[in-house]
Formats: C-alpha cells, sequence, structure tokens
C-alpha cells in the first residue's frame, strides 16, 4: 500500500456488517436505499457504494445529480434517487440517465412533463410531502392540487412518496413523529384517490428503522446508521435498554503521521495566538492536518488524538494545515509514526461522537466535513 500523509481507513468489514444488522430489522418487503449523500458521509461515494454493491444494495440516495450521474456510471441498473433540489436545466440528464429526483411542487412537475414529452419517455419523481419538517414538500393542502396536474400529465409518474422526520432521533415521545407519519398517510390516500398509487412510500431514516419498525413501509433510506453510528445519544441509550437491539461498528479511522518532534521548555507558548503553554517542560508532535482537512478548529486545547494507543491532547490553534498535540507522556515516538485522529488502537479509542461532541457539534457534521480530498483507503 502507498503510504500517506493523512488518509481515510474504510472497513468493508464493519459497513457490511452494519448493512446486514439493518437488513434484518426491516419489515419485509422493505427495500434498502443507502444514503450517500455528502461524499457518503465523508466515507468515499464510490468506496461506500462499491461495498454496498457487494452486499446486494442496489438503492442509492443522494443529494444532488452530479453525484447521482458518478454513481450511473458505476451502477447500470441502479435505482438512484436525488433527494435534494434538482435545477431545472438538469432534468434533461435526469432522465436520461434513468435518476429519480424529488418533486414537491407543480413547476416542477409540469417542467417535468415538457422534458419528458420532448423525448417520449417517462420521469420517474418521488413526491416529497411537507408534514412537519418544514423543509422540502408539498403542503397538504396543495397534494390534490398537485395530483390534479400529475394525472394531467401522461410523461410524468409518481414511482415515490416521501416524508422525512424532524425530531425522531431527539426526542424519547414520538408524538409529533406519529403526527407527520399520519399527515404522510393521508397525503398517500389523497393520491390513491386521484389514481396514483406510488410504487415506493418511504419516511423511514436511521432513527426510525431502528426505533419504529411501522415507518418502514416499502423503502427505508438508512445513512449514518450504516457508518455504524448512532443518530443521537438517545437512540444508542433506548437500543441498549431494549437488549437484543442492533450492533453497530464505526467504518471510518482517520490517521495521520508525525510531522516533527520536538523537546520545548516550560512555558513555552505553541501555536497560533499563543494560546496555550507548556505546564512543565515537555515534547510535542506536529501533525499535517488541519481545519482544512476537516479537523475543526473548535478542537483546539480540546480534540485529543492516539499515538501508540496513548491519548494526547491538541496543543495549542489547530492551524489550516498542520496541528500541535503534546506527546510529553508517550515513549518511543518516531518521525512518521502513525496517529489516530478517529479509530480505535489497544484500548483505547476516540470516537466521531466524541469529537463532535466537544466541537459543539453532532457525528454528521463532523464526518461529512472530512476534506473529500483526502484519500479513501478500503481495507
Ligand atoms: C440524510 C437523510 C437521510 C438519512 O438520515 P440518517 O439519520 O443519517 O439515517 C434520510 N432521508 C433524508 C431525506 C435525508 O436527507
Amino acid at each position: 500500500m502507498k503510504s500517506y500523509r493523512t488518509w481515510i481507513e474504510i472497513s468493508e468489514r464493519a459497513l457490511s456488517h452494519n448493512i446486514s444488522s439493518l437488513s434484518e430489522l426491516l419489515e419485509k418487503n422493505a427495500r434498502f436505499c443507502a444514503v450517500v449523500k455528502a461524499n457518503a458521509y465523508g466515507h468515499g461515494l464510490l468506496e461506500v457504494a462499491q461495498i454496498a454493491g457487494r452486499c446486494d444494495v442496489n438503492t442509492f440516495a443522494v443529494d444532488q445529480i452530479d453525484d447521482a450521474l458518478i454513481l450511473r456510471e458505476r451502477f447500470p441498473s441502479a435505482l438512484i434517487l436525488v433527494l435534494g433540489y434538482t435545477m431545472f436545466d438538469r432534468f434533461l440528464e435526469a432522465i436520461q440517465n434513468d435518476i429519480h429526483i424529488t418533486l414537491y411542487d407543480k413547476e416542477g412537475v409540469e417542467h417535468a412533463e415538457k422534458v419528458a414529452r420532448g423525448l417520449a419517455k417517462t420521469f420517474k419523481i418521488h413526491l416529497k410531502i411537507e408534514t412537519g419538517t418544514s423543509r422540502q414538500g408539498v403542503m397538504l393542502d396543495d397534494v390534490a392540487d398537485i395530483a390534479r396536474t400529475i394525472v394531467r400529465s401522461n410523461a410524468v409518474t409518481v414511482i415515490g412518496a416521501s416524508t422525512h422526520f424532524a425530531n425522531i432521533e431527539d426526542s424519547g415521545n414520538p408524538q409529533f413523529a406519529t403526527l407527520q407519519f399520519s399527515r404522510f398517510q393521508e397525503a398517500v390516500e389523497i393520491l390513491s384517490s386521484h389514481g396514483i398509487n406510488p410504487e415506493l412510500l418511504h419516511c423511514a431514516c436511521s432513527a426510525a428503522i431502528i426505533l419504529y419498525p411501522e415507518t418502514h413501509l416499502n423503502m427505508v433510506r438508512a445513512g449514518i446508521s450504516m457508518y455504524g453510528l448512532w443518530s443521537s445519544d438517545l437512540v444508542q441509550t433506548t437500543v441498549r435498554n431494549l437488549s437484543g437491539g442492533c450492533d453497530l461498528q464505526p467504518v471510518l479511522s482517520w490517521k495521520t503521521r508525525i510531522a516533527q518532534i520536538k523537546s520545548l521548555p516550560m512555558g513555552t507558548a505553541v501555536g497560533y495566538g499563543l494560546t496555550e503553554v507548556l505546564k512543565r517542560s515537555g515534547r510535542i508532535a506536529v501533525l499535517p492536518v488541519g481545519y482544512y482537512d476537516g479537523y475543526d478548529r473548535s478542537l483546539s486545547s480540546c480534540g485529543e488524538v492516539l499515538v501508540k494507543g496513548y491519548r494526547c491532547k491538541v496543543i495549542g490553534r489547530v492551524c489550516m494545515n498542520m496541528m500541535m498535540v503534546d506527546v510529553s507522556h508517550v515513549p518511543n515516538i518516531q518521525k512518521e509514526d502513525e496517529v489516530i485522529l478517529i479509530g480505535t488502537d489497544g484500548r483505547h479509542r476516540v470516537t466521531a461522537d466524541e469529537l463532535a461532541q466537544k466541537a459543539g457539534t453532532i457525528s454528521y457534521e463532523l464526518i461529512s466535513r472530512i476534506n473529500s480530498q483526502l484519500p479513501r483507503v478500503v481495507i
């Protein structure tokens, strides 16, 4: 293997394990859709899709059409769904490459109709329903109207209807999710009363897959859990208390190497702004990774990395392409020794959740912002 300065390792075994653990939870007939938006949550779009493909996953969801086109080249027969916004001038590429797009307004449907008619093809769309997240979606009051527009068109097929929960991972009380689910079913009934019966009804994200089987319908959209992370502490503790449950293994490790080691006397300031001063004489290691790579600057003076199985604290401010860690307590280290930013080394582990918490965010943001230019190595 070529050696890298800073790289991401993707465990095929862990990803396969998570896909099969989640698949075991599914209500029968529910299709498993792998959510690979945001460079597969920072894991690498193609790396993840190829492993998922080897696990017989043939349904992928992305945020935007460019990712869908990349997947289409490698997966000629997969169902590929764009969850996010597609500009009108990209509709042609979507239909030509059999990419499903998400629509939620009359303008969108009418434009799809126009593009499809020009090609004498059918446009496969998923109609997104607004049920309470106040994000994308057609309002319940407008469903009948959009249904009439769809029925009048003969080139647009509603192959899916979907919605997205607002707080299913954040609340032990499923009251709001239940309300959203019943609004979704109401919309599905309105569509049905107009003769529109989508083949795929889907609303379940990871937390819903794990905690609420009744939301599986005939497709689920698995994101964070597929990568071996929990949607929230609440979901994790709920599952732990259920016993049985579902076991997830983190897929991603993030590694770098020591670029320089130096001994410094007590009182020496480290890094920009002289924000941190050595309390006693010690050693620091300079690492070739910084906030440009996705190691958040808010981890300055509080992030921890693993060197030879020892936890080492980030000292001073994280720079754009470098950072310094305190390695005073680590014996026998050398330049170019491996350092773990996220991952396991012997008894110790640094998790994405731990770093996210220190950075004041969630694992979703922390991992999805790992720079996509860093090499992803499947192990
Ligand atoms: C990101 C996303 C998901 C996946 O959510 P997870 O909590 O990561 O499983 C599902 N559906 C939609 C619409 C999304 O945007």
